[in-house]
Protein backbone atom coordinates (compact mmCIF):
# COMPACT_ATOMS: atom_id res chain seq x y z
CA UNK A 1 0.00 0.00 0.00
CA UNK A 2 2.88 2.31 1.07
CA UNK A 3 4.83 1.66 -2.09
CA UNK A 4 1.61 1.87 -4.34
CA UNK A 5 1.65 5.81 -2.75
CA UNK A 6 5.22 6.22 -3.39
CA UNK A 7 4.47 5.30 -6.54
CA UNK A 8 1.30 7.76 -7.62
CA UNK A 9 3.50 10.24 -5.74
CA UNK A 10 6.44 9.52 -8.02
CA UNK A 11 4.12 9.57 -11.40
CA UNK A 12 2.70 12.95 -10.10
CA UNK A 13 6.18 15.04 -9.40
CA UNK A 14 7.08 13.66 -12.90
CA UNK A 15 3.98 14.60 -14.50
CA UNK A 16 4.57 18.13 -13.32
CA UNK A 17 8.05 18.22 -14.32
CA UNK A 18 7.10 17.63 -17.39
CA UNK A 19 4.27 20.17 -17.73
CA UNK A 20 6.76 23.07 -16.55
CA UNK A 21 9.52 22.07 -18.53
CA UNK A 22 6.82 22.30 -21.61
CA UNK A 23 5.65 25.18 -20.23
CA UNK A 24 8.48 26.92 -19.90
CA UNK A 25 9.58 26.02 -23.59
CA UNK A 26 6.65 27.47 -24.90
CA UNK A 27 6.68 30.76 -22.60
CA UNK A 28 10.44 31.30 -24.27
CA UNK A 29 8.92 30.16 -28.32
CA UNK A 30 12.13 29.56 -29.10
CA UNK A 31 14.34 31.59 -27.76
CA UNK A 32 17.69 30.46 -26.83
CA UNK A 33 17.42 30.60 -22.49
CA UNK A 34 17.23 33.75 -20.73
CA UNK A 35 20.49 34.89 -19.43
CA UNK A 36 21.56 33.52 -15.86
CA UNK A 37 20.43 36.30 -13.41
CA UNK A 38 22.49 34.79 -10.04
CA UNK A 39 25.21 33.98 -12.15
CA UNK A 40 26.22 37.22 -14.51
CA UNK A 41 26.15 40.01 -11.88
CA UNK A 42 28.35 41.81 -13.77
CA UNK A 43 26.76 40.96 -17.40
CA UNK A 44 24.82 42.36 -20.12
CA UNK A 45 22.66 40.75 -22.45
CA UNK A 46 21.18 42.59 -26.02
CA UNK A 47 19.35 41.10 -28.64
CA UNK A 48 19.52 42.20 -32.51
CA UNK A 49 19.14 41.40 -36.26
CA UNK A 50 22.34 41.92 -37.24
CA UNK A 51 23.80 39.12 -39.09
CA UNK A 52 25.56 39.78 -42.43
CA UNK A 53 29.16 40.94 -42.50
CA UNK A 54 28.85 44.42 -42.45
CA UNK A 55 26.29 44.57 -39.85
CA UNK A 56 28.41 41.94 -37.86
CA UNK A 57 31.52 44.08 -38.24
CA UNK A 58 29.32 46.87 -37.35
CA UNK A 59 27.88 45.73 -34.20
CA UNK A 60 31.41 44.21 -33.30
CA UNK A 61 32.89 47.60 -33.38
CA UNK A 62 29.90 48.79 -31.04
CA UNK A 63 30.66 46.35 -29.19
CA UNK A 64 34.62 47.03 -28.24
CA UNK A 65 33.35 50.76 -27.45
CA UNK A 66 31.32 49.47 -24.71
CA UNK A 67 34.16 46.70 -23.49
CA UNK A 68 36.88 49.50 -23.65
CA UNK A 69 34.76 51.43 -21.29
CA UNK A 70 33.39 48.72 -18.65
CA UNK A 71 36.12 45.79 -18.96
CA UNK A 72 34.93 44.19 -16.27
CA UNK A 73 31.38 43.23 -18.17
CA UNK A 74 30.48 39.75 -19.64
CA UNK A 75 28.76 40.72 -22.63
CA UNK A 76 26.57 38.83 -24.52
CA UNK A 77 25.18 39.90 -27.45
CA UNK A 78 22.57 37.33 -29.07
CA UNK A 79 21.41 37.80 -33.06
CA UNK A 80 18.35 36.27 -34.34
CA UNK A 81 17.62 36.03 -38.43
CA UNK A 82 14.32 37.23 -38.97
CA UNK A 83 11.47 35.80 -40.79
CA UNK A 84 12.23 38.58 -43.39
CA UNK A 85 15.75 37.31 -44.32
CA UNK A 86 17.19 39.70 -42.00
CA UNK A 87 15.57 43.32 -41.77
CA UNK A 88 13.10 41.96 -40.13
CA UNK A 89 12.19 42.47 -36.41
CA UNK A 90 9.07 39.66 -36.62
CA UNK A 91 11.01 37.20 -35.22
CA UNK A 92 13.09 39.13 -32.98
CA UNK A 93 10.05 40.94 -31.32
CA UNK A 94 8.52 37.49 -31.07
CA UNK A 95 11.51 35.71 -28.67
CA UNK A 96 11.54 39.47 -26.80
CA UNK A 97 8.14 39.77 -26.15
CA UNK A 98 7.53 36.40 -24.07
CA UNK A 99 10.68 36.89 -22.53
CA UNK A 100 9.95 40.17 -20.76
CA UNK A 101 6.65 38.74 -19.86
CA UNK A 102 8.48 36.33 -18.46
CA UNK A 103 10.52 38.38 -16.37
CA UNK A 104 13.16 37.27 -18.05
CA UNK A 105 13.80 40.31 -20.61
CA UNK A 106 17.35 40.68 -21.85
CA UNK A 107 18.99 43.91 -20.66
CA UNK A 108 18.25 45.95 -24.32
CA UNK A 109 17.11 44.95 -27.71
CA UNK A 110 17.68 46.68 -30.87
CA UNK A 111 14.09 48.13 -32.61
CA UNK A 112 13.29 50.16 -35.80
CA UNK A 113 11.72 53.48 -34.28
CA UNK A 114 8.59 55.06 -34.90
CA UNK A 115 5.87 52.97 -35.51
CA UNK A 116 8.06 49.44 -35.52
CA UNK A 117 7.90 48.94 -31.99
CA UNK A 118 4.21 49.36 -31.20
CA UNK A 119 3.57 46.47 -29.38
CA UNK A 120 5.87 47.19 -26.63
CA UNK A 121 5.01 50.90 -26.50
CA UNK A 122 1.40 50.10 -26.17
CA UNK A 123 2.04 47.25 -23.87
CA UNK A 124 4.25 49.18 -21.60
CA UNK A 125 6.89 46.41 -21.62
CA UNK A 126 9.73 49.43 -21.61
CA UNK A 127 11.05 51.78 -19.09
CA UNK A 128 10.82 55.31 -19.95
CA UNK A 129 14.00 57.05 -20.35
CA UNK A 130 13.54 60.51 -20.87
CA UNK A 131 16.47 61.23 -18.38
CA UNK A 132 19.37 59.13 -20.69
CA UNK A 133 18.21 62.36 -23.25
CA UNK A 134 18.14 64.38 -20.87
CA UNK A 135 21.35 64.16 -19.27
CA UNK A 136 23.23 63.15 -22.67
CA UNK A 137 22.08 66.43 -24.09
CA UNK A 138 20.28 64.39 -26.70
CA UNK A 139 17.75 66.88 -28.05
CA UNK A 140 20.62 69.22 -28.87
CA UNK A 141 22.41 67.21 -31.05
CA UNK A 142 19.65 65.04 -33.11
CA UNK A 143 17.49 66.60 -35.55
CA UNK A 144 14.30 66.60 -35.17
CA UNK A 145 12.68 63.70 -36.95
CA UNK A 146 14.90 61.35 -35.09
CA UNK A 147 13.32 63.27 -31.62
CA UNK A 148 9.96 62.41 -33.07
CA UNK A 149 10.84 58.58 -34.16
CA UNK A 150 12.19 57.63 -30.75
CA UNK A 151 9.34 59.44 -28.91
CA UNK A 152 5.94 57.62 -27.78
CA UNK A 153 3.05 59.89 -26.28
CA UNK A 154 5.64 62.17 -25.30
CA UNK A 155 8.20 60.00 -23.91
CA UNK A 156 11.46 58.32 -24.98
CA UNK A 157 11.63 55.22 -25.08
CA UNK A 158 14.47 54.82 -26.95
CA UNK A 159 18.01 55.52 -27.97
CA UNK A 160 18.49 56.26 -31.99
CA UNK A 161 22.08 53.96 -33.01
CA UNK A 162 22.23 55.41 -36.57
CA UNK A 163 20.16 56.89 -39.59
CA UNK A 164 19.93 54.86 -42.79
CA UNK A 165 18.98 56.39 -46.26
CA UNK A 166 16.65 54.12 -47.83
CA UNK A 167 15.83 56.22 -51.38
CA UNK A 168 18.97 55.18 -52.96
CA UNK A 169 20.10 53.02 -56.04
CA UNK A 170 23.01 50.60 -56.10
CA UNK A 171 25.05 50.27 -58.72
CA UNK A 172 28.21 48.18 -60.20
CA UNK A 173 30.27 50.98 -62.06
CA UNK A 174 32.05 48.33 -64.12
CA UNK A 175 29.23 47.03 -66.08
CA UNK A 176 27.97 50.74 -65.96
CA UNK A 177 31.05 51.79 -67.41
CA UNK A 178 30.98 48.70 -69.72
CA UNK A 179 27.69 49.88 -71.63
CA UNK A 180 27.88 53.40 -71.45
CA UNK A 181 25.28 54.47 -69.01
CA UNK A 182 26.13 57.31 -66.88
CA UNK A 183 24.41 57.08 -63.98
CA UNK A 184 23.89 60.67 -62.77
CA UNK A 185 21.03 60.68 -66.41
CA UNK A 186 18.96 58.17 -64.24
CA UNK A 187 16.81 60.55 -62.76
CA UNK A 188 13.36 59.58 -64.28
CA UNK A 189 12.03 55.96 -64.33
CA UNK A 190 12.20 55.95 -68.36
CA UNK A 191 16.16 56.76 -68.31
CA UNK A 192 15.94 53.80 -65.73
CA UNK A 193 14.52 51.49 -67.27
CA UNK A 194 15.81 52.03 -70.63
CA UNK A 195 19.67 51.32 -68.60
CA UNK A 196 17.70 48.27 -67.82
CA UNK A 197 16.97 47.96 -71.71
CA UNK A 198 20.25 48.26 -72.47
CA UNK A 199 21.72 46.15 -70.31
CA UNK A 200 19.46 43.07 -71.17
CA UNK A 201 20.37 43.48 -74.78
CA UNK A 202 24.40 43.28 -73.15
CA UNK A 203 23.46 39.93 -71.88
CA UNK A 204 22.30 41.00 -68.61
CA UNK A 205 19.13 38.92 -67.54
CA UNK A 206 18.45 40.56 -64.32
CA UNK A 207 19.61 43.96 -63.84
CA UNK A 208 17.68 44.74 -61.32
CA UNK A 209 18.08 42.43 -58.09
CA UNK A 210 15.59 42.34 -55.47
CA UNK A 211 14.88 39.98 -52.55
CA UNK A 212 12.51 39.02 -49.76
CA UNK A 213 9.08 41.02 -49.62
CA UNK A 214 10.27 43.37 -47.13
CA UNK A 215 12.97 44.82 -49.97
CA UNK A 216 10.28 44.86 -52.63
CA UNK A 217 8.54 47.82 -49.47
CA UNK A 218 11.77 49.81 -49.95
CA UNK A 219 11.73 50.27 -53.59
CA UNK A 220 7.76 50.65 -53.87
CA UNK A 221 8.04 53.77 -50.47
CA UNK A 222 10.88 55.17 -53.02
CA UNK A 223 8.05 54.94 -55.71
CA UNK A 224 5.82 57.01 -53.97
CA UNK A 225 8.37 59.12 -52.73
CA UNK A 226 9.22 59.91 -56.10
CA UNK A 227 5.58 60.42 -57.07
CA UNK A 228 5.73 63.64 -54.97
CA UNK A 229 6.54 64.70 -50.95
CA UNK A 230 2.87 65.60 -50.21
CA UNK A 231 1.30 61.80 -51.80
CA UNK A 232 3.93 60.47 -49.55
CA UNK A 233 2.99 62.13 -46.09
CA UNK A 234 -0.35 61.67 -47.21
CA UNK A 235 0.45 57.83 -47.32
CA UNK A 236 2.00 57.49 -43.89
CA UNK A 237 -1.05 59.85 -42.31
CA UNK A 238 -3.22 57.13 -43.47
CA UNK A 239 -4.94 59.62 -46.08
CA UNK A 240 -4.67 57.26 -49.40
CA UNK A 241 -8.17 55.57 -48.92
CA UNK A 242 -9.42 55.60 -52.59
CA UNK A 243 -8.75 52.93 -54.61
CA UNK A 244 -8.66 54.49 -57.91
CA UNK A 245 -6.03 57.05 -56.65
CA UNK A 246 -4.73 58.22 -59.59
CA UNK A 247 -1.17 57.95 -58.13
CA UNK A 248 -1.61 54.78 -56.39
CA UNK A 249 -2.15 53.12 -59.29
CA UNK A 250 0.51 55.12 -60.73
CA UNK A 251 3.17 53.57 -58.35
CA UNK A 252 1.92 49.95 -59.02
CA UNK A 253 2.53 50.82 -62.84
CA UNK A 254 5.80 51.64 -61.77
CA UNK A 255 6.70 48.81 -59.74
CA UNK A 256 4.91 46.45 -62.55
CA UNK A 257 7.60 48.01 -64.94
CA UNK A 258 10.40 47.61 -62.42
CA UNK A 259 9.88 44.21 -61.69
CA UNK A 260 9.56 43.16 -65.26
CA UNK A 261 13.69 43.48 -65.05
CA UNK A 262 14.25 41.87 -61.55
CA UNK A 263 15.43 38.46 -60.71
CA UNK A 264 12.34 35.93 -60.64
CA UNK A 265 13.81 34.35 -57.30
CA UNK A 266 13.66 37.21 -55.22
CA UNK A 267 10.79 35.89 -52.57
CA UNK A 268 13.50 33.69 -50.95
CA UNK A 269 16.40 35.91 -51.41
CA UNK A 270 18.03 37.28 -48.41
CA UNK A 271 18.96 41.24 -48.53
CA UNK A 272 22.60 40.74 -48.51
CA UNK A 273 22.05 37.72 -51.40
CA UNK A 274 20.75 40.58 -53.57
CA UNK A 275 23.31 43.07 -52.80
CA UNK A 276 25.85 40.33 -53.19
CA UNK A 277 24.55 39.94 -57.16
CA UNK A 278 25.21 43.54 -57.46
CA UNK A 279 28.83 42.87 -56.10
CA UNK A 280 30.13 39.98 -58.67
CA UNK A 281 28.28 41.94 -61.46
CA UNK A 282 25.29 39.18 -62.43
CA UNK A 283 22.95 42.12 -61.85
CA UNK A 284 23.47 46.46 -62.16
CA UNK A 285 21.12 47.78 -59.82
CA UNK A 286 19.74 47.43 -56.07
CA UNK A 287 17.65 49.27 -54.33
CA UNK A 288 18.59 49.39 -50.51
CA UNK A 289 18.73 51.11 -47.49
CA UNK A 290 22.32 51.99 -46.77
CA UNK A 291 23.32 49.16 -45.09
CA UNK A 292 24.49 47.75 -48.46
CA UNK A 293 27.25 50.25 -47.98
CA UNK A 294 28.51 48.71 -44.97
CA UNK A 295 27.92 44.53 -47.24
CA UNK A 296 30.03 46.47 -50.09
CA UNK A 297 32.78 47.28 -47.89
CA UNK A 298 33.19 44.45 -45.51
CA UNK A 299 33.25 42.80 -49.38
CA UNK A 300 36.47 44.81 -49.87
CA UNK A 301 34.69 47.33 -52.66
CA UNK A 302 35.24 51.14 -52.76
CA UNK A 303 32.67 53.30 -53.17
CA UNK A 304 33.40 55.14 -56.43
CA UNK A 305 35.42 52.71 -57.76
CA UNK A 306 33.64 49.49 -57.63
CA UNK A 307 30.50 50.83 -56.71
CA UNK A 308 28.25 53.62 -56.50
CA UNK A 309 24.52 55.17 -56.07
CA UNK A 310 21.74 57.92 -57.36
CA UNK A 311 18.94 58.74 -55.84
CA UNK A 312 15.76 56.69 -56.75
CA UNK A 313 14.27 58.62 -59.29
CA UNK A 314 12.40 61.98 -58.59
CA UNK A 315 14.09 61.82 -54.71
CA UNK A 316 17.25 63.48 -55.67
CA UNK A 317 16.29 66.64 -52.83
CA UNK A 318 14.61 63.79 -50.49
CA UNK A 319 15.78 61.84 -47.59
CA UNK A 320 14.37 58.90 -46.55
CA UNK A 321 15.42 57.65 -43.49
CA UNK A 322 15.14 54.54 -41.37
CA UNK A 323 16.74 54.68 -37.59
CA UNK A 324 17.58 51.78 -35.59
CA UNK A 325 17.09 51.61 -32.09
CA UNK A 326 18.04 50.17 -29.05
CA UNK A 327 15.64 50.11 -25.56
CA UNK A 328 15.71 48.35 -21.95
CA UNK A 329 12.64 46.14 -21.18
CA UNK A 330 11.36 46.21 -17.96
CA UNK A 331 12.39 43.89 -15.16
CA UNK A 332 15.81 43.45 -16.50
CA UNK A 333 18.40 41.97 -14.69
CA UNK A 334 21.51 44.33 -14.83
CA UNK A 335 19.70 47.80 -15.30
CA UNK A 336 23.36 49.04 -14.57
CA UNK A 337 24.94 47.62 -17.57
CA UNK A 338 21.44 48.86 -19.72
CA UNK A 339 22.03 51.87 -18.85
CA UNK A 340 25.60 52.24 -19.53
CA UNK A 341 24.90 51.01 -23.17
CA UNK A 342 22.08 52.85 -24.41
CA UNK A 343 24.89 55.96 -23.27
CA UNK A 344 27.22 54.12 -25.07
CA UNK A 345 25.09 53.33 -28.31
CA UNK A 346 24.07 57.05 -28.35
CA UNK A 347 27.20 58.59 -27.73
CA UNK A 348 29.35 60.31 -30.28
CA UNK A 349 32.25 57.60 -29.91
CA UNK A 350 29.81 54.86 -30.45
CA UNK A 351 27.96 56.21 -33.06
CA UNK A 352 31.75 57.00 -34.79
CA UNK A 353 32.56 53.43 -34.31
CA UNK A 354 29.21 51.65 -35.03
CA UNK A 355 28.39 54.07 -37.84
CA UNK A 356 31.64 53.59 -40.61
CA UNK A 357 31.07 49.94 -40.63
CA UNK A 358 26.92 49.64 -40.81
CA UNK A 359 26.44 51.91 -43.61
CA UNK A 360 24.79 54.80 -42.50
CA UNK A 361 25.58 58.14 -40.49
CA UNK A 362 25.18 58.84 -37.29
CA UNK A 363 22.18 59.87 -35.88
CA UNK A 364 24.32 62.82 -34.15
CA UNK A 365 24.98 66.04 -35.68
CA UNK A 366 28.10 66.39 -34.00
CA UNK A 367 29.72 63.31 -35.37
CA UNK A 368 33.60 62.70 -36.80
CA UNK A 369 33.25 63.07 -40.38
CA UNK A 370 36.52 62.12 -41.02
CA UNK A 371 35.94 58.77 -40.12
CA UNK A 372 33.06 58.48 -42.92
CA UNK A 373 33.58 56.73 -46.63
CA UNK A 374 32.88 59.11 -49.35
CA UNK A 375 29.44 57.63 -49.88
CA UNK A 376 28.69 58.52 -46.39
CA UNK A 377 29.95 61.91 -46.54
CA UNK A 378 28.05 62.68 -49.69
CA UNK A 379 24.94 61.22 -47.69
CA UNK A 380 25.76 63.81 -44.53
CA UNK A 381 25.64 66.39 -47.63
CA UNK A 382 22.55 65.40 -48.75
CA UNK A 383 21.26 65.00 -45.47
CA UNK A 384 21.78 68.14 -44.46
CA UNK A 385 20.50 69.90 -47.78
CA UNK A 386 17.37 67.73 -47.77
CA UNK A 387 14.61 69.65 -48.95
CA UNK A 388 12.27 66.78 -47.43
CA UNK A 389 12.98 63.77 -45.00
CA UNK A 390 10.25 61.30 -44.36
CA UNK A 391 10.54 58.05 -42.36
CA UNK A 392 10.77 54.45 -44.49
CA UNK A 393 7.67 52.07 -43.89
CA UNK A 394 8.77 50.50 -40.55
CA UNK A 395 8.97 53.74 -38.71
CA UNK A 396 6.58 55.63 -40.61
CA UNK A 397 3.31 53.34 -40.42
CA UNK A 398 1.63 51.18 -38.46
CA UNK A 399 2.69 47.83 -37.99
CA UNK A 400 -0.86 46.25 -39.36
CA UNK A 401 -0.31 48.25 -42.47
CA UNK A 402 3.19 47.65 -43.06
CA UNK A 403 2.58 44.34 -43.05
CA UNK A 404 -0.48 44.45 -45.34
CA UNK A 405 1.85 46.22 -47.64
CA UNK A 406 4.41 43.33 -47.84
CA UNK A 407 1.92 40.77 -48.01
CA UNK A 408 0.37 42.58 -51.44
CA UNK A 409 3.51 43.51 -52.62
CA UNK A 410 4.22 39.55 -52.20
CA UNK A 411 1.50 38.69 -54.07
CA UNK A 412 1.73 41.65 -56.28
CA UNK A 413 5.45 40.12 -57.44
CA UNK A 414 3.66 36.53 -58.50
CA UNK A 415 0.47 38.17 -60.13
CA UNK A 416 0.96 41.86 -60.63
CA UNK A 417 -2.88 43.07 -60.89
CA UNK A 418 -2.30 46.86 -60.15
CA UNK A 419 -6.07 47.13 -59.44
CA UNK A 420 -5.73 44.66 -57.03
CA UNK A 421 -3.01 46.00 -54.88
CA UNK A 422 -4.17 49.42 -55.44
CA UNK A 423 -7.85 48.46 -53.72
CA UNK A 424 -6.14 46.01 -50.76
CA UNK A 425 -3.92 49.34 -49.79
CA UNK A 426 -6.81 51.54 -49.94
CA UNK A 427 -9.13 49.70 -48.30
CA UNK A 428 -7.28 48.03 -45.59
CA UNK A 429 -6.02 51.71 -44.68
CA UNK A 430 -9.74 52.94 -44.64
CA UNK A 431 -10.46 50.00 -42.45
CA UNK A 432 -7.98 51.43 -39.69
CA UNK A 433 -8.08 54.93 -39.10
CA UNK A 434 -7.52 54.67 -34.77
CA UNK A 435 -4.44 53.26 -35.66
CA UNK A 436 -2.75 56.38 -36.91
CA UNK A 437 -1.75 57.71 -33.70
CA UNK A 438 1.65 60.01 -35.37
CA UNK A 439 0.80 62.91 -37.43
CA UNK A 440 3.96 63.20 -39.73
CA UNK A 441 4.54 67.09 -40.91
CA UNK A 442 7.00 66.10 -43.28
CA UNK A 443 9.84 69.10 -43.90
C1 LIG B 1 17.70 47.82 -40.24
C2 LIG B 1 19.16 47.81 -40.63
C3 LIG B 1 19.54 46.42 -41.11
C4 LIG B 1 18.62 45.98 -42.21
C5 LIG B 1 18.94 44.62 -42.77
C6 LIG B 1 16.84 47.27 -41.33
O1 LIG B 1 15.53 47.16 -40.89
O2 LIG B 1 17.29 49.14 -39.98
O3 LIG B 1 19.97 48.17 -39.56
O4 LIG B 1 20.88 46.41 -41.55
O5 LIG B 1 17.31 45.96 -41.69
O6 LIG B 1 19.09 43.66 -41.78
Amino acid sequence: MKNKKAIVLLLIVIVIGIVIYHLTIKDNNGAPPPPQKKQEVNALSFYHWWISPGESAAVNALIDVFADKYPGVAILPISVAGRDIGGGSFDLFNVIQPMIMAGEAPDAFQMNGGYSGGRFLGGNYLEQIDNIWEEEGLEEITPPIVQDISRYDGHYYAVPVNIHRTNVVWYNKKLLDENNIDPAFLTSWDAFFKACDTLQAAGVAYPVQMAAAWTAGQVFEGIIAGIGIDFYEDWINGKVTDPQDPKLLEAFEIFKKYLSYANPDSPELAWNAATNRVITGEGAFNIMGDWNNGEFKAAGLNYGVDYGVFAVPGTRRLYGLGIDTFQRPKGIAHPTNADRWLRVVVSKEGQDAFNPLKGSISARLDSDVTKYDNYQKSAIRDFWSAQYMYPTISNGVPVSLADKIQNTLADFIQNPDVNKAASEIADFTNSIPEQFTRIWILE
